[in-house]
């Protein structure tokens, strides 16, 4: 397939990029290079024939319309997006434009040049996105349920509320202008080339350089972690196989508490870079971030039984990957950690 990946050069699409490239797609990694974007990422197929780099913003419908022009391509996988949520509480605005007009002009840029190619059939806008559209569950497994693709919408930070506006923007061209959709909204992702503003990364490196592990409130919350491999390989699945208009929730199916996630980390730390003492003396517990919500789940079901997707790491083999990856390409992660903006972050983790 001829496919436009957006986002391609962040930790996501940066995964789906290499996977695609590997199978034998034709792909355009169509990306801003905004902060949270490393080119580094994906220098592993930058020479492939099948791969290639356009350095465009989706809210440029003049650029939008040239790659389509130029590209014409079997399918688009949108990941680029604002994504922190720390950063949509201390500045929402840019989260509104990227998230939502971005979402908007490339759904347009998306229609006209569908239109114009005479409705291909085989066409698709794969929308990504999150289970934090969902908003918050209560804490027991047992009785407070998990999010199905049938849950209501209830964002709750400005990060998951732009996410949600444009979740409704697809379904909405669907739906208005027949334009061929999938959707698919995702647990926490965690693996190689994550950015070291969010979590894992977070816990890893101020372990390593024996700073102070900040866990938000008590700990308490709890995330499902799905490794980043695993979910390019669960959208590639999607893209190909996936219901016309449908959307599907991607799980790891490793629902665990905040404090539990960094404990495991730390234990793999001990075994693979032993310190003086227990990593886990460093854990320093910092004022909870305002509307964290307290619990996310995914029930897997649709994608298992309708696509027979199922993820293939465990929680601890996936950490253990990562743990490993960040021992080995420090260059990567301190050239990242030096620029503007980002080092000041470290201190305070998002979770997503
Ligand atoms: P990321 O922040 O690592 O990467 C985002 C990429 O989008 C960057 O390369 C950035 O340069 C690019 N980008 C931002 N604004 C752009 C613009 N206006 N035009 C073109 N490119 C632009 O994000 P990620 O963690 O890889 O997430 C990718 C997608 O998956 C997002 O849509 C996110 O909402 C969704 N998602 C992420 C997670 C997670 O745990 N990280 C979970 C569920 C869903």
């Amino acid at each position: 397939m001829k496919l436009v990946v957006t986002g391609g050069a962040g930790f996501i699409g940066s995964a789906v990029v290499r996977q695609a490239v590997a199978q034998g797609h034709q792909v355009v990694n169509l990306d801003a290079l905004t902060y949270a974007a490393c080119l580094d990422n994906v220098a592993s197929v930058a020479d492939a024939e099948n791969y290639s780099f356009v350095e465009a913003d989706i809210r440029d419908r003049a650029a939008m319309d040239a790659v389509f022009a130029e590209h014409a391509p079997d399918a688009v996988m949108h990941l680029a997006a604002e994504s922190h949520v720390d950063r949509s509480i201390d500045g929402p605005g840019t989260f509104i434009d990227t998230n939502i007009t971005g979402t908007y002009t490339l759904l347009e840029a998306a229609r006209a040049w569908w239109v114009r190619a005479g409705r291909p059939e085989g066409f698709r806008f794969h929308h990504i996105s999150t289970d934090e559209v969902f908003g918050s569950l209560g804490p027991d497994p047992e009785t407070d349920g998990q999010f199905t693709e049938d849950t209501p919408y209830d964002p709750r930070s400005p990060y998951s509320a732009s996410k949600a506006a444009s979740d409704h923007l697809v379904r909405a061209w669907h739906e208005t202008y027949g334009l061929p959709v999938v959707l698919t909204n995702c647990s926490n992702n965690y693996g190689p080339y994550h950015f070291p503003e969010k979590l894992v990364p977070v816990v890893i490196l101020n372990a390593l350089a024996g700073k102070p592990i900040p866990v938000y409130g008590a700990g308490e919350n709890v995330r499902d972690w799905l490794y980043v491999e695993d979910h390019a390989d669960a959208l590639l699945t999607v893209l190909q196989k996936g219901g016309l208009g449908r959307s599907y929730n991607i799980g790891g199916e490793n629902e665990v508490r905040n404090i539990d996630l960094i404990g495991m980390i730390c234990a793999i730390l001990d075994e693979k870079r032993p310190g003086d003492r227990p990593y886990a003396e460093q854990i320093s517990f910092v004022t909870d971030r305002p509307g964290h919500d307290m619990r996310y789940a995914i029930d897997p079901t649709r994608i298992r039984e309708e696509l027979g997707w199922r993820p293939s790491v465990t929680l601890q083999q996936g950490l253990e990957k990562t743990v490993q990856w960040y021992l080995d390409n420090e260059s990567w992660w301190r050239a990242l950690q030096d620029r503007a903006g980002v080092g000041e972050r470290l201190g305070v983790s998002a979770v997503s």
